[in-house]
Order: C-alpha cells, then structure tokens, then sequence
C-alpha cells in the first residue's frame, strides 16, 4: 500500500496523485509478486514516488527557507532493521540512501553532511538543484498558505510474511534549514514490526513525532482492533495534539490493509492479492 500525502488537495490534482500512487503500487506489488522482500517493494514503490514531480520527496521536494531541499527518509523492515537519512541536501532517491544505512548497519540515522560523505563513500553524489527543484516546489514557495503535503510513503507485506515500511518528503515547505520531520524517525513517520505490522505516516511533522503515531498504530493492532480501527486511532491522537493534521497507512501480519486521514485529502493505493485499488481519501468534501 501506498499514500502520495496528507494536506490540502485542490480537487484538479486528485487524478495525477491518484494515478501516481497507482503507478507505485504496482511497481512495489509486481517485486512482491516476483518474489521480493517487503523491503524491496517498499524501496521500488518509493523510488517511483521521488522520481514523480507531482510529490514531495526526491525530485520535486519543497525548498526550505533557504531556498534549499533538505530530504528526510526511512525504510524500517519488521525484523528492526532501520536505515534513515535527515536534512540531507539534493538527492532524487533519498529512500537508496536509507537502505543503504540499513544494510551498513553501524547506524540507524545519519544527517546532514555526515549522510552526504556516507552517500559519496558508496558512490551517490546529489543531484544539481537545477534538475531537483521544480516549477510547483518554486510555486509552493511562494504560497505562504502551503506548507505540507505530498509526502510519500509505502508499506508491505511479502510472500514470506515479512513487513516493511519506508517514507520519504521534503517535509514542510518554508521550513527552518535543520529541521528534521517525522518521516525519518522510527516510530513516528515509520515504522513495522513483523508480529504486528508495518506503518508510513504523513501530515503535521511535530505533531506526528510528539504522539509516535506509527507505533501507536501498531500498538493498536496488538489490542487486537482491525487495521482500519488502529489507523483511525492514531490518527486520533494526531489531532489530540494541538489539532493535528494527519494520515497513515498500515497492513498487518495477515496482509489486512488500513488507512486514516483528518487531513483534507490523501491519496493513496494498493494491491492485495493481485487486486489493485486506488483513490484519494478525503475526510473533509
Ligand atoms: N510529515 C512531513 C513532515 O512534517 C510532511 C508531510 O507529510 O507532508 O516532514
């Protein structure tokens, strides 16, 4: 399953995020189908979402204060494994950098320019901010009243059984150069467990970090309610927290899928056995 983003969506956009997300579920799903990991359909998922200008993450991110893309990332696997990169400038798959953190596995986070000599040393240089910034990132700039949205994010869960979660955004546009976002922390804007689930969230940064609210999810799959119930949940404690604006997605260990959103819209997609569905979720029309 994926999610192109929680904010405000004007309605002519639907289709092109719509369709977006589509594209990546499929992508995702047709690794799943072949036979690879759950990690590996979340990072080809992500991957398709940072190449599509539309979102906000890689290619496209918002410019920060500066006039700069930082980029947040994380990929989470169910066994615990975390790789995630922060305020890292100027990359077009920020999601590769994360997994590569994972597979090192010395660390779970890097930033800033330590991420960027990590990045050389396996042979990924940053992309020019000529070909990074786009025409809506420069128009998003100068929209004062648009700060977030279109982030994206995926989870899955394999032939195996085994779950994973990755998310990546250029987070709030306007913000603080530094300032790091939920997607990247563990618990926050990402997480899986593989005995309970995998979960991608997206919406107000600081709100979602205050609450955890992927592993809120995930700890309400324990009590036992159904997907749908512990997205919606979370979500829930998003809003407790100075009137937070959010969504997530999450499947579980049998392969259930659940999405929440009290944001104006989120689009997102999946496919559960060969099954493919999409659409834009909106709570307020
Ligand atoms: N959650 C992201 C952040 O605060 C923004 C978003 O989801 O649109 O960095």
């Amino acid at each position: 399953m994926v999610h192109g983003g929680a904010g405000t969506i004007a309605a002519e956009r639907d289709e092109p995020l719509r369709a977006g997300c589509a594209q990546a579920a499929a992508v995702g799903a047709a690794l799943l189908e072949a036979g690879g990991s759950a990690a590996d359909g979340v990072v080809a998922a992500v991957e398709v979402l940072e190449e599509n200008p539309e979102f906000n993450a890689g290619h496209g991110a918002v410019l920060n204060r500066a006039g700069e893309i930082e980029v947040d990332a994380c990929l989470m696997s169910g066994e615990r494994a975390i790789g995630a990169v922060a305020a890292v400038p100027w990359f077009r798959h920020p999601i590769r950098l994360a997994r590569l953190v994972l597979e090192d596995g010395e660390h779970v986070l890097l930033c800033g320019r330590g991420a960027l000599a990590f990045a050389r040393e396996h042979g990924i240089e940053p992309d020019s901010p000529e070909e990074m910034i786009t025409a809506r990132a420069r128009a998003r700039f100068a929209d004062l009243g648009d700060t977030r949205g279109d982030t994206v994010g995926a989870c899955a869960r394999d032939q195996d059984g085994r779950l994973a979660a990755a998310t990546s955004t250029g987070g709030t546009a306007r913000k603080r150069p530094g300032r790091v976002g939920d997607a990247p922390l563990a618990g926050a804007g990402t997480w899986a467990d593989g005995s309970l689930g995998a979960v991608s969230a997206t919406g107000d940064g600081e709100a979602i970090i205050r609450t955890l609210a992927s592993r809120r999810a995930v700890e309400f799959l324990a009590l036992g309610h159904p997907p749908f119930v512990a997205a919606e949940a979370a979500v829930e404690e998003i809003a407790g927290v100075g009137r937070g604006q959010g969504g997530l997605i999450l499947v579980d260990r049998q392969g259930r899928i659940g999405r929440a959103c009290n944001a104006q819209a989120m689009p997102w997609a999946s496919v559960v056995d060969t099954v493919a569905r999409s659409g834009v979720l909106r709570s307020v029309d």
